[in-house]
């Protein structure tokens, strides 16, 4: 792991603010791992604030709602973040945001649900791991193996985000009772959060709250991974190919925990998240609330004046973010950041030969070999770099940072996984 320049003093006290909502929404029908949802309402249907229009009857999914209220215009292709070009549901605003149909749960009622009432709710409101993996939650609340232990995933190490951070410490109390809940239904008694030592305030109002651990973790990168954050927190290390429940642990975000509460407490579904908008071209970053399908160019229009033209735009963190060609692409369920990067930041140096200097096999947080993976995924020897574990990257990026040569290992792991797995 190394610790990086964090950048995080731009945006870390800025308090969540709201953007107001846009006159148009992009909601594509896929936000999630797994299969893409179908649409429920059709073009000229009017929708209320929450209302479910996608979803599917089976399988790896999670379903996706209005982010506001007004009159489906198209069901069309537009940009997607991470996949291209997809096929999203457009809704023109009415301004109206009216989230009274949302259905509040009595004291008593939360105190009774069980396992299965929980992941039904879950299921429901379309609730995804919101900290970049967008693994549908409502199966990952569902561990196939016993679990004993919660960990809550506070770190937040990539590099100039702060939107978990604003959250623990605007929202500690929702964010303990959503902890809370999912251990008491899912029977789980040791719990803990793990902060980076980088959030003090938010390492503060967690000690505070009785029956959560409070992990003091370095800040360093990648400490939010999750095999990175077992490690740290508990000793225990997950074997090459398994996953946390295999050693009884389970890991969720603190931002998907926010929406667990916002489900049970207020019924409310999955519509908005908090976004940092930071970079060096932004002259007064910010942590938005912002509807979910909202194209980037209203939370850019948001945050003028810029101090320069951006050269790059990124969605999610420096290090595993993707680049965006459109300013028309929206924010989904998993965009935590965007960044608005200089000419100066966004520098592409030509990739020259391995030096075999060992640096990359170093900082590896997983053990792997990134140049070997490398070279066999250039020629295209796809079993080998199953054997060389590329399944097992987490995609930090770590390996691409400190190569001296600038090699782009993480681009031909990353083909690797997708070839291997075929
Ligand atoms: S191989 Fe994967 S896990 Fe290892 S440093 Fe590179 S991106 Fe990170
Ligand atoms: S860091 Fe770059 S130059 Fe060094 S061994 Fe890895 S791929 Fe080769």
């Amino acid at each position: 792991m190394v610790r990086l320049a964090e950048n995080k003093h731009y945006s870390e006290d800025k308090p969540i603010e709201k953007l107001p909502p846009p006159s148009k929404v992009y909601l594509p029908l896929i936000q999630h791992i797994g299969r893409a949802c179908n649409p429920l309402v059709k073009i000229g249907d009017t929708v209320r604030v929450g209302q479910k229009i996608a979803s599917i009857e089976a399988g790896v999914y999670a379903p996706i709602h209005a982010s506001i209220s007004g009159k489906v215009t198209a069901i069309q292709n537009w940009p997607h973040p991470v996949l291209g070009k997809i096929k999203a549901i457009v809704i023109e605003g009415d301004g109206a945001q009216d989230e009274s149909s949302f259905v509040l749960r009595n004291q008593k009622d939360i105190e009774n649900l069980t396992a299965a009432d929980l992941r039904a709710i879950v299921l429901d409101a379309g609730i995804v791991g919101m900290g970049g993996a967008s693994f549908p939650t409502h199966i990952k609340l569902n561990p196939p193996k016993p679990v004993d232990t919660l960990i809550i995933n506070g770190a937040e190490c990539e590099p100039y985000l702060t939107s978990d951070a604003r959250l623990m410490l605007e929202k500690s109390k929702e964010v303990s009772l959503g902890i809370m809940l999912v251990a008491r239904c899912l029977g789980i008694k040791k719990i803990y959060i793990g902060i980076e030592d980088n959030k003090p305030e938010a390492i503060e109002a967690f000690s505070k709250t009785p029956g959560i651990t409070v992990k003091v973790l370095r800040s360093e990168y990648p400490q939010g991974g999750e095999k990175q954050l077992i490690k740290n927190i508990l000793g225990k290390e997950i074997p090459r190919g398994k996953l946390p429940f295999d050693i009884g642990v389970l890991v969720q975000n603190v931002a998907t925990i926010y929406a667990i509460y916002e489900a049970v407490y207020k019924g409310k579904p999955l519509i908005a998240r908090v976004v940092t908008v930071s970079g060096s071209c932004v002259k007064d970053p910010k942590n938005l609330l912002v509807p979910l399908g909202t194209p980037i160019k209203n939370l850019i229009e948001f945050c003028l004046p810029l101090t320069e033209e951006p050269v790059k735009i990124i969605i999610g963190g420096p290090m595993m973010g993707l680049a965006q060609y459109t300013r028309d692409v929206p924010i989904i369920k998993s965009s935590g950041g965007l960044l608005l990067m200089s000419k100066k930041d966004s520098e592409v140096l030509e990739e020259e030969v391995c030096i075999r200097c060992g640096a990359c096999i170093r900082s590896c947080p997983v053990g792997l070999m990134p140049c070997q993976i490398n070279l066999a995924s250039e020629k295209q020897m796809w079993d080998l770099t199953k054997e060389y574990g590329a399944n097992d990257c987490i995609e930090c990026g770590l390996c691409n940072y400190v190569c001296p040569s600038s090699r782009t290992l993480l681009q031909t792991i990353k083909r690797a996984k997708l070839e291997s797995g075929k």
